[in-house]
């Protein structure tokens, strides 16, 4: 049984796009269409694809974003560059017409992606650049876990829409509140036996839910992904205590509370670094 990930390489593109539709899949969640004609071509194979996403200085409004050169990609000169990571949820390509979504989790001012999004209207400019590269679907698993919080509800997403039917899909979701419950579409919905946690009703319900789970058979993988801490223990169970290999967990803080643009290739606990 080999639930190695095959991966793919895509050409770095940067892409200039403008907003071309907004909407609220959930109260916390803003789902920007980007559209324009860099966008042709656009690849993204793996369900945890990410795109670096480029944001206006909310001081001065300037975007600021690398340049493709005949030598390859160049820093841009001058300017505050602002980037974050986020998932290529959707896209779409018909009659010479492209459109990507991104769902972005809206929690506030203090982040520039999060106060960006939370007001973005159509005919707002961005820069995004990626996937460099896919990994692909464990194509041996019968059975794939997924713990998430809203960060990685669109990587959820295409993950359920990715596999093939014929493979179990257990979802564990730590979100705000009930709200958040109405993300998924019906199909995705039967698509999957999915719990949802609120984390207002206090931490450690997710640990207790994987372990709920039992054991975890070696044609089953797991994807966990969200905030970095809140992960430590999850991964350090299914690592650690079941001895589950590193090719069966995927683990991905995608943010880290109290950090800015917190480094998703740092380990998630720095005190047990990936072997
Ligand atoms: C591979 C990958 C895919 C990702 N996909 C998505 C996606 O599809 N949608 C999405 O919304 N996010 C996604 N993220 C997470 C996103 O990149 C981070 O949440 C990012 O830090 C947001 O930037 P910001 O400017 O809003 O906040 P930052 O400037 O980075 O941080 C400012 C403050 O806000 C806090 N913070 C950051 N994110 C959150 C949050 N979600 N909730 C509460 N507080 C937060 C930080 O801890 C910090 O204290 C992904 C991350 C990775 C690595």
């Amino acid at each position: 049984m080999t639930l190695e990930r095959d991966s793919a390489k895509h050409p770095l593109v940067i892409r200039h796009v403008t907003v071309s539709a907004v909407s609220r899949p959930t109260p916390n969640i803003a789902r920007i269409t980007l559209s324009g004609d860099e966008l042709q071509g656009f690849i993204s194979s793996g369900p945890t694809d990410h795109v670096k996403v480029f944001f206006p200085d909310p001081s001065t409004g300037e975007l600021t974003a690398p340049v493709m050169t005949e030598s390859g990609i160049s820093k841009a000169k001058g300017g505050v560059v602002i980037s974050r990571d986020y998932t290529p949820l959707g896209f779409r390509s018909a009659d010479g017409q492209h459109e990507l979504d991104i769902d972005f989790v809206v929690h506030g001012d203090e982040g520039p992606a999060s106060a960006w999004a939370g007001s973005a209207s159509i005919g707002d400019p961005l820069v995004i650049a990626g996937p460099r590269g896919s990994k692909l679907l464990p194509s041996e698993a019968t059975h794939v876990v997924l713990v998430a919080d809203e960060t990685a509800l669109p990587a959820s997403s295409r993950w359920i829409d990715m596999l093939p039917t014929s493979v179990h899909i257990t979802a564990l979701f730590d979100v705000a509140d009930p709200s958040v419950e109405s993300y998924f579409s019906d199909d995705q919905k039967l698509r999957m036996s999915a719990e949802w946690f609120y984390r207002r009703d206090g931490l450690g319900q997710l640990e207790a839910a994987l372990r709920a789970l039992g054991e975890i058979g070696e044609s089953t993988f797991v994807f966990l992904a969200g905030e970095a801490t809140t992960l430590v223990p999850l991964r350090r169970y299914l690592r650690r205590e079941l001895g589950l290999p590193k090719k069966q967990v995927a683990a991905d803080g995608y943010w880290r509370r109290g950090i800015t643009n917190a480094d998703h290739h740092e380990p998630i606990d720095p005190t047990d670094p990936e072997d």
